[in-house]
């Protein structure tokens, strides 16, 4: 778009970006001067003008309602009111009332007016949710020996050094080769709080860089970076509607046959068995089709639930769709993984304990051989051991990673296993299944452990660091210790949870018992279940929902999924999150902020609330406008009133969690 000239909307466009309001604008303007001619005395034009109103006004419900109509056979709300307003109209012609006609085109148009807030207020939830994705740049600088080009970012590839002056947005996920900055990470954080960050650390896609210039490495394929995948989860979460929702829909269709039926029934009965006057009754009935259609009800969950997913988001917190923003308001029990999410999962090996005649050297390039191609936070940080100490890594051919158990592979024509003390045993089994590489007669010789390294194990194990074996065919090379931090508001969080009234908080892990006991300790948690296999993840959220109802699993590792797809809230931490956690949850921390947890659950249970609020009051009003209309006591234009006022209030009502 050209900078030199502002561009004042035309009323095309106007019309293009918000037809509903226009529509509803132009309604308004023709009930005015119909009304006036009325006044005037001008039945003919008042009579013309009126229906330009109702074209106008009723356009595009009639045209929604129809197709509902004849491609599912189903009546909906909007016909319900156009068909309200025109037998207004037929009664006020034929009774020569003509302030029927008026009484009528007053319904159309609130209902128009009605039309448009919703959509705005759907128009400002989606807003919402997109501001927190800045917009990621086209283009990147890339460092070529040549010198600096500028590429789309689209072509960058996995291993292209680029460079971000100060200012700029980072243009894909990297990690920092040279220089420091702070970086806005507002936009995947929602934290406007700069964050420092040096060569090693990561930079995520999107953000926005402070004041120092930045050598880059592009560490991932563009379009797998944080913000893409992030994108492609809000609109996936955009196009689902919630079961709650669905019910609603589903519900309004049933319920408006009924409504047109007994309002037929309304209208003929009592003339003819009663001998009530025909006119009376059929206004009536006409007063009744319009305060009985369940709009209110309808209004009084979707922008609710929207106006939370926005609010969420604002604050980090990624609600896939609504249905969650629900069921997390509900949690009784929440389960936590331990590594990479009550713990940062920036491990770090702390000591290689080589077996009598092994070299600690050896050790490592044989376990970091294989972890090359591992994800897991464990697997990194032997690998980053193995470069700090400049080993040279041969490499592994027949890589296969056991999920929660450890990664094997061959080396030399060795066969090497790098993972937990029972991965031995456990992955006989495995192998069998799964008919890869391992044969049951090479991992069922040698998996005990030399005497000198059993006590090295237990004393490390005892003091919270995880343990690694390394076995070398029927060798074992040695043990990998490694530490790993609690995240430093885990403890705060889990005791805030408590206080928020979540009965039972507990922790799921692969790691051995005293390791996990002792992450236990630091974070507050009193119920620890330790040397779990995925598998095992899932049954012990089963056993937690048949005694808690609805529980929360929070994780970040492949080895997570399962669990995190069984429980009835998956929570995935964000940025540490593997791909498949990330997809397979229903809610995402960004940027791995577990304290945002409480914010969720906050979330969650303000939003039910309202949601109740709402339907109670939504359910009174209809009540309470039919009894004045059998009472006799309410006409066309109170009852329009009456109707799309609730509605209308239940809307702003959701719409206050949009507030924080
Ligand atoms: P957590 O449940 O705490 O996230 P995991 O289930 O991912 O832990 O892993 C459980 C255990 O399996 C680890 O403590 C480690 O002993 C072993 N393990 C898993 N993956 C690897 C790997 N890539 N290399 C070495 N050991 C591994
Ligand atoms: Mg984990």
């Amino acid at each position: 778009m050209s900078q030199s000239s502002l561009p004042t909307p035309s009323l095309g466009q106007l019309f293009k970006q918000h037809p509903d309001a226009v529509a509803a604008a132009v309604c308004a303007l023709l009930l005015f001067f119909g009304w006036l001619t009325l006044q005037l005395g001008w039945v003919g034009l008042a009579v013309i003008v009126l229906a330009a109103a109702y074209v106008i006004g009723g356009y595009e419900s009639t045209r929604e309602g129809l197709t509902t109509l004849i491609k599912e056979h189903q009546l909906d709300v909007d016909l319900l009111m156009i068909v309200a307003a025109l037998g207004a109209a037929g009664l006020g012609l034929w009774r020569q009332e003509y302030y029927l006609i008026v009484d009528g085109a007053v319904l159309i148009l609130i209902f128009a007016i009605s039309g448009a807030l919703e959509g705005y207020a759907m128009q400002r939830t989606e807003r919402n949710i997109r501001s927190l994705m800045a917009v990621t740049p086209d283009t990147a600088r890339l460092l070529q020996p040549a010198g600096e080009q500028m590429v789309p970012v689209e072509k960058l590839q996995v291993g292209d050094e680029i460079l971000v002056k100060p200012g700029e947005l980072i243009p894909t996920d990297a990690i920092i080769l040279a220089g420091y900055s702070s970086l806005n990470e507002a936009s995947i954080t929602g934290e406007s709080m700069p964050v420092e960050k040096q060569a090693g650390d990561e930079v995520f896609a999107g953000t926005i860089n402070g004041n120092g210039a930045l050598k880059l490495r592009v560490h991932q394929p563009p379009e797998s970076s944080l913000i893409q995948r992030v994108i492609q989860l809000v609109k996936q979460a955009q196009t689902e509607a919630p079961p709650s929702q669905l019910f609603i829909e589903r519900f309004e269709r049933s319920y408006a046959q009924v409504i047109v039926l007994v309002g037929i029934l309304l209208a003929i009965t009592p003339p003819i068995f009663l001998g009530w006057d025909w006119e009376t009754t059929i206004y009536r009935a006409l007063i009744f089709l319009v305060v009985a259609s369940p709009c209110a009800l309808m209004a009084s969950i979707m922008p609710t639930l929207l106006s939370g997913i926005a609010n969420g988001a604002r604050q980090g917190i990624l609600f896939k769709n609504g249905t969650q923003l629900e069921m997390i308001g509900r949690v009784k029990a929440i389960a936590f993984d331990k590594t990479g999410t009550l713990t940062t999962g920036n491990v770090t090996v702390v000591q290689v304990t080589p077996a009598t005649g092994e070299s600690e050297t050896d050790v490592l390039r044989m376990a970091a051989a294989l972890e090359a191609y591992s994800e897991h936070p464990i697997g990194q940080a032997i690998v980053q051991a193995a470069q700090l100490q400049q080993i040279e890594l041969p490499t592994a051919t027949d890589v296969q990673a056991q999920t929660g158990l450890g990664i094997l592979g061959k080396v030399n024509g060795q066969l090497i296993v790098v993972g937990k003390a029972k991965y031995g045993q456990l992955s006989l089994e495995y192998s069998s299944r799964e008919q890869n590489l391992l044969s049951r007669e090479k991992l069922n010789q040698g998996c005990s452990l030399p005497p000198e390294l059993t006590t090295a194990s237990q004393q490390l194990e005892a003091t919270g660091k995880t343990v690694v074996w390394v076995v070398c065919d029927d060798k074992i090379l040695g043990i990998i210790a490694l530490a790993d931090k609690e995240r430093p508001l885990a403890a705060q969080t889990v005791k805030r949870l408590r206080q928020l009234g979540i009965e039972q908080v507990v922790m799921l892990t692969g790691d051995n018992a005293s390791t996990a006991e002792s992450i236990a300790k630091a974070t507050g948690i009193e119920q620890v279940y330790a040397e779990l296999l995925p598998e095992d993840k899932v049954s012990v959220i089963r056993q937690l929902q048949r005694q808690y109802g609805a529980v929360a699993m929070v994780g970040d590792g492949i080895n997570d999924a399962p669990a995190l797809a069984t429980a009835s809230v998956g929570i995935a931490m964000g940025a540490a999150g593997s791909d498949v956690a990330l997809e397979t949850a229903d809610i995402v921390l960004m940027a791995n902020r577990l304290e945002k947890l409480e914010q969720a659950v906050y979330l969650g249970r303000r939003a039910t609330r309202i949601v109740q609020q709402n339907i109670v009051f939504a359910l009174s009003f209809i009540v309470l406008l039919l009894i004045a209309n059998f009472a006799g006591s309410i006409n066309m234009p109170l009852g329009v009133i009456g109707h799309e006022g609730s509605t209308l209030i239940v809307t702003l009502s959701g719409l206050r969690l949009l507030r924080n």
